[in-house]
């Protein structure tokens, strides 16, 4: 009898049929109460990304993030080098001392700038073996490179790797105009460098100063995302690079977020976690049914982003996908926007971290006044959440107010639930919001 009375009382007859509080708000997990979050992010920079497939993006206004190369861009004060003793008392040093695990990374850091061709394929091989967990046999390798180079076995010249000699034909004052499109510009680092078998000055180099320039030329708020090439894990790498970008899109520190990265075949199970961040690469080989599968999977679950990597675009970059293929998934996305929020990698990453550390405060006496604030730092995590409040059921139109903007809004109401609400966006850490039924 005590129950049923409680239930009168707060207005609940069944489960399906059940009156929230007028007042009662809650943050939705995703951006205007979408079902599920697209981020669409390019990898390296190659030319046809920015003449081809971004006017694509721009067609289906769908922001997306470029991790961008940015020792290849002209006007970028940081380019790549060796930072440590001379290279040539490294060379003679291997003569005499076997690489062992406390000199393999500065000979593989150096290997790139001893002025020959073909040491930086070692590097690169080394650094797989390293990110593999197959220390021992990248020692082996950089052993027998420096025999080699003591042998004169490579000819002399200057070496990139193939993803910089790609990342060649964009500027940073075409940059800035794709940033101010909406598109997010983020580090790919300097050189494109294998992170796992650098030196810590090396590492931190690539790291730091790829940041610097793109803070110079772009500003702080394109400083928040960075990806380590080849999707790195390694502990060492992550430890430093978390210092130096919040947001990695490598690997997230958050308890609250089930990862599954590009080489998980998993697809998005159930989790007891907020949130799930799928990982999908669209290579050549990736069959088009598939690709538009991850995005079915997104739209028909409430806590997954679809986090898509794409390189080449019409023969130029790694793996390119061709513009008709990316004219048609995109079409496709475009079709389940009702349920997809499309956001660059930082502002989903913004959103979630954003709404994690939130709290909502609501004084309901005629009107309904909410406060909304996080803690985290207000001018890296600043872009609106979506408040979802019920309202008094004699409430035709609501007045939402907060500053000096004002939107008038429809109530919702859901068959079979008596509680009408409104869904509107609400910035974080200012003046309360205030809800006046009409
Ligand atoms: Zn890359």
């Amino acid at each position: 009898m005590k129950n049923l009375l409680l239930l009168f009382i707060t207005g609940c007859f069944t489960v399906n049929l059940c009156y929230a509080q007028p007042g009662k708000t809650e943050i939705t997990r995703w951006q205007d109460d979408k079902k599920g979050a697209v981020s669409i992010t390019w990898d390296d920079g190659s030319i046809n990304q920015f003449k081809v497939a971004l006017p694509l993006l721009n067609s289906f206004k769908f922001p997306a993030t470029f991790f961008i190369i940015t020792g290849q861009i002209p006007g970028s004060k940081y380019h790549g080098k060796f930072i440590g003793r001379p290279v040539q008392d490294i060379i003679k040093e291997t003569a005499t001392i076997p690489t062992n695990k406390n000199n393999l990374f500065e000979r593989a850091s150096a290997a790139s700038y001893l002025g020959l061709i073909g040491p930086m394929d070692y590097y690169y091989n080394a650094g797989s073996l390293v990110d593999a967990g197959k220390t021992d046999e990248a020692i082996k390798l950089i052993d027998e490179l420096y025999s080699k180079v003591r042998n004169n076995q490579f000819k002399p010249g200057i070496q990139h790797n193939p993803e910089y000699i790609d990342a060649h034909g964009t500027t940073w004052d075409e940059i800035r105009k794709y940033a101010a499109q909406g598109h997010e510009f983020a580090s790919h680092m300097i050189t494109h460098p294998r992170l796992a078998i650098l030196d810590e000055p090396n590492m931190l180099y690539e790291l730091t100063k790829s940041r610097e320039d793109i803070l110079n030329q772009l500003g702080a708020g394109y400083t928040f995302s960075g990806e380590g090439p080849f999707g790195t894990e390694n502990e060492r790498v992550m430890s430093y690079a978390h210092k130096v970008y919040p947001a990695l899109r490598n690997r997230m520190p958050e308890p609250w977020l089930k990862e599954i990265t590009r080489s998980n075949k998993d697809n998005p199970g159930n989790t007891d976690k907020q949130y799930i961040q799928f990982q999908r690469g669209a290579t050549t080989k990736t069959p088009m049914p598939m690709m538009k599968a991850w995005v079915d999977t997104t739209a028909n679950k409430n806590n997954t982003w679809l986090v898509l990597t794409i390189h080449g675009v019409d023969g130029i970059g790694w793996e390119a996908l061709s513009h008709q293929q990316l004219n048609e998934y995109f079409a496709y996305i475009k079709n389940l926007e009702s349920k997809l929020w499309v956001a660059t990698f930082g502002d989903v990453t913004r959103y979630m971290r954003e709404r994690q550390n939130a709290k909502v405060k609501v004084t309901n006496n005629g009107s309904i006044t909410v406060t909304l604030s996080h803690t985290l730092n207000k001018a890296m995590y600043n872009i609106p959440l979506t408040l979802k409040t019920y309202i008094p059921a004699n409430w035709k139109t609501v007045k939402v107010t907060q500053g000096g903007f004002t939107q008038t809004l429809k109530p919702i109401t859901v068959l079979g639930k008596a509680s009408p609400y409104i869904i509107y966006r609400a910035k974080p850490n200012k003046t309360a919001i205030v809800l006046k039924g009409v």
